[in-house]
């Protein structure tokens, strides 16, 4: 079998006039369609500023092309070195070559008329665990009554009191955690003393209560918080995780399924995570339905899964898209059982929702709750700026 043509699929997924009940930013989905002399078309996702990603994935079609889609590893040590000369070219380095490994794997899948999750070494689950997104505790228990066992809330602003809320309003039974979404807000004071406040709620896990960059930050964090340390969403490859699993700085890997490099890069991501007692659970905020598909297959074949985040009810694209679109039941997802990652695209959406941008500002007006006319002026200091107000009363409640 030969690769003859690679094809992306470039589509708006978020902005102000799509969405539905939660407020994302322009957000787009990069998908890709990896063919074959055989008839056999592979379906990957690619993200990490999906823009940039389409380029990427078109500058690589002449290294693949040709190529043997059964020899996935070869191919993507091949787009590896081809990508040398570019320098270090973060996610949508990673995201492109992410988007053509997912694409082989669901080629290797349907050729041998096999799920993914059993080329990865079989099944260790029929179902993952998936949390949803509360900002507030109203939203909390609406997704706990339609069964989801585990919800987690943007901890920038008030996090201590929107957590308490959270936690009396679900009760003891369902899982909570907080994603500071590594901030240039929070320093690394700020995050220790609001993850040492958040101590008595035992969350799930503490996602990014700094910025990725520095990683002696997060270890401070980790030495002085007793809350399991989530990362790894912003990074690439196995070397950007690698420090962060071997020094046991997370407990929690979170590789992004659609920019760390591809199935082959979380498989072996997973498999170090293993050896130092450190469970996954794949960042899923941006990414589109087949990304979330290849998730689905590897927390299917893995030991450690921790849980899949998987964002309900944001925008009504996300299920016109997805061919076909599996819910989430009593808070599991079913793995398929379907050939290869078992999805597919509707072109005809992805061609309804051209790409118009994919920047986003920092924060707008009513957005946060931060105060009137500090966004333009606090976006780096806000969390300093009535530093009492903006982490809480509750930090001084004993
Ligand atoms: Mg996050």
């Amino acid at each position: 079998m030969k690769i003859t043509d690679i094809k992306t699929f470039l589509m708006m997924a978020g902005s102000p006039a799509l969405k539905q009940s939660t407020s994302w930013s322009k957000r787009n989905w990069c998908f890709v369609k990896v063919y074959t002399d055989e008839g056999i078309t592979g379906l990957g996702e690619g993200s990490g500023w999906p823009r940039v990603v389409e380029t990427a994935i078109n500058d690589l079609k002449p290294i693949v092309i040709g190529e043997d889609p059964m020899n996935i590893e070869r191919i993507w040590q091949k787009m590896l070195v081809s990508t040398m000369g570019a320098g270090m070219t973060g996610t949508p380095g990673s995201g492109s070559m992410n988007a053509i490994d997912m694409a082989l794997w669901d080629i290797k899948g349907k050729a041998l008329n096999t799920p993914v999750w059993n080329l990865l070494g079989g099944k260790v689950r029929d179902r993952i665990r998936a949390y949803g997104h509360a900002k507030t505790p109203e939203r909390a228990l609406e997704l706990k009554e339609r069964g989801l066992t585990a919800v987690k809330t943007g901890g920038v602003h008030r996090t201590v009191e929107k957590v308490d809320a959270i936690r009396k309003a679900v009760g003891d039974e369902m899982d909570i955690m907080v994603d500071a979404h590594g901030p240039p807000w929070f320093t690394t004071k700020d995050a220790i003393v609001i993850g040492k406040a958040l101590e008595p709620y035992k969350l799930l896990f503490y996602e990014d209560p700094v910025p990725p960059d520095n990683i002696e930050a997060l270890q401070r964090v980790q030495d002085n918080v007793d809350i399991p340390i989530a990362a790894g969403e912003r990074h690439s490859h196995i070397w950007g995780v690698r420090q962060l699993i071997e020094r046991e700085i997370v407990d929690v890997v979170q590789p992004d399924t659609g920019r760390i490099g591809g199935i082959s890069q979380m498989m072996k991501i997973a498999a170090m995570a293993e050896a130092h007692y450190i469970t996954v659970a794949p960042h899923s905020g941006s990414l589109g339905p087949v990304a979330e598909y290849a998730a689905i297959h590897v927390l299917a074949a893995i030991p450690n899964a921790l849980i899949l985040e998987r964002v309900h009810d944001d925008v009504p694209v996300r299920y016109d898209v997805t061919l076909p679109h599996i819910e989430t039941i009593d808070g599991h997802i079913e793995v398929p059982d379907r050939p290869g990652l078992g999805v597919d695209i509707d072109e005809d959406v992805v061609l309804a929702h051209p790409s118009k941008g994919n920047t986003s500002r920092p924060g707008t007006e009513g957005d946060g709750d931060y105060e009137s006319g500090t966004f333009d002026e606090h976006v780096y200091v806000q969390s300093r700026y009535r530093r009492q107000k903006t982490m809480g009363t509750s930090i001084n409640s004993d």
